[in-house]
């Protein structure tokens, strides 16, 4: 089939990239001309484990190409998926400008009947506004040309975005059109073999069920951070605790890790998007609001750690700090927890020498060149003269590092572990002073 993508982002390009994969005839189009021009080059612009041999093998065999011409984009493809960015508002609703200018150029140079699919995360009544600017746009060029709008939201985790594309848990489809549906069947009928994973309802319910998928998460996240609270206070450990529940069927035990607080581009932005919609229908939302504080509390937790043993006045030290980007497997530092850390850190007169296997440039493109901070080419180098270890994203590498090692080349052999990596017992058994996330029991 012939599918067009607007928006060459962490969905878009990965998406389009798994689609081309299947034998799809993939056209993406993005404003960013740098971006469009690099992937022309075979320079893919974000870390996603497996993505550069994907994109360069279906762009070289010409299933999946690149371009800033919309109006190529539009003629393209019967499909034309949304992928652009929503990002938060001023006042914490998903900005829809992005999307409704795609909605506008696909009307203004659509010739026969299109399928709109939008794939970006976007509040409930958002497929009646593409629907009226679309209406708008036909309406002022004097034509009338059929065309469709589906929510179709994309569930994808970063880090793992190739694999969950090529095998989705399910392909959520909102449409008030049974004749789109096959269209859509045919387009994913090469993810949908073993069993049927599409789940099909109403438009209205599929783009609220995008939002409640995420702010279910990010509440398993903020009830764990609380549980951890109240842990480190009482003496228990929160990791004890957590296997102790995960073991209910009922809880189970996915995401349900203590931590130093959820990041990245989805559960805070969305989280405050839907706590938007539910204020401007005139519900109080009392569980999202509570969600959205103890991650922003939470975020504070490794600072306070590291006030409790420094003090408040940090000039003249030196941290080491392991992870950069909001999890694991990406280079996506967006709303990230080391942020929250570095830049409180720097506030109290600290230098920071970090590292993260992925996103060292993107610390650099945000954070330019800064005296107080150091970009070290391996974990190792960022110990060094440190005064304290501190963790923020749980990366692979991180998980069994040189005990002997860091306590050698560390000032004090001191660790901050914002994601509860480390046997509590057997690091004070190696002399370590070990702070880590609700194992009150251990500190
Ligand atoms: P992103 O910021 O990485 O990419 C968005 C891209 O859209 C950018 O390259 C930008 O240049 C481009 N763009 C903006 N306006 C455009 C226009 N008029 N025409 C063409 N391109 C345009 O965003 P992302 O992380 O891929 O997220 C996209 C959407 O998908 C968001 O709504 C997000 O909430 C949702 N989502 C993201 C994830 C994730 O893990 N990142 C997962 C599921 C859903």
């Amino acid at each position: 089939m012939k599918v067009t993508v607007f928006g060459i982002g962490y969905v878009g390009l990965v998406q389009a990239a798994v689609l081309a994969e299947v034998g799809h005839d993939v056209m993406c189009i993005d404003v960013d001309e740098t971006k469009v021009e690099n992937l022309k080059k075979g320079n893919i612009p974000i870390y996603e484990p497996g993505l550069t041999p994907l994109v360069t093998k279906n762009y070289e065999e010409g299933r999946l190409n690149f371009s800033t011409d919309a109006r190529l984009g539009v003629e393209h493809g019967t499909m034309q998926f949304i992928a652009v960015g929503t990002p938060p508002d001023e006042d914490g609703s998903a900005d829809l400008k992005y999307v409704l200018a795609v909605a506008r150029t696909i009307a203004q140079h659509m010739t026969s009947h299109k399928v709109v699919l939008d794939k970006s995360t976007v509040p409930v009544g958002t497929a009646e506004k593409v629907r009226a600017a679309m209406d708008e746009t036909l309406k002022s060029r004097g034509v009338e040309i059929p065309f469709d709008v589906v929510s179709n939201p994309e569930f994808l985790k970063e880090g793992a975005a190739v694999a969950d594309c090529k095998r989705p848990e399910r392909i959520v489809v909102g449409t008030d059109n049974e004749e789109v549906v096959d269209l859509l069947r045919e387009l994913y009928e090469p993810f949908n073999r073993n069993h049927d994973r599409m789940i099909l309802m109403d438009i209205r319910s599929a783009e609220l069920t995008k939002y409640a998928a995420n702010c279910m998460l990010a509440t398993k996240i903020s009830f764990m951070n609380e549980i951890a609270n109240l842990a480190e206070h009482l003496g228990a450990d929160i990791e004890k605790v957590r296997q102790g529940i995960g073991s209910d069927s009922r809880i189970g035990y996915h995401f349900i890790y203590a931590g130093c607080g959820y990041g990245g581009s989805c559960f805070p932005k969305d989280v405050q998007a839907l706590i938007r919609t539910a204020q401007q229908i005139g519900y109080e939302p009392r569980l999202l609001r509570a969600v959205e504080d103890i991650n922003d509390d939470q975020k504070q937790k490794l600072p306070q750690y590291i006030a409790r043993h420094f003090g408040e006045d940090l000039k003249g030290k030196t941290f080491a700090l392991w992870g950069l980007s909001f999890k694991p497997n990406t280079d996506d530092m967006r709303e990230a927890s080391s942020r929250v850390l570095m830049e409180e850190l720097w506030k109290r007169g600290a230098t920071v020498q970090a590292y993260d296997p992925e996103a060292m440039d993107e610390t650099q493109r945000i954070y330019g060149h800064r005296d107080d901070l150091r970009l070290m080419g391996t974990k190792e180098a960022a110990l060094h003269k440190a005064d304290a270890l501190i963790i923020c994203t749980e990366w692979q590498s991180f998980r069994a590092p040189d005990l002997e090692f860091i306590q050698q080349t560390l000032n004090q052999p001191v660790i901050f572990d914002g994601r509860n990596l480390f046997d509590p017992d057997r690091l004070s058994r190696r002399g370590f002073t070990y702070y880590a996330i609700g194992r009150g029991a251990s500190l």
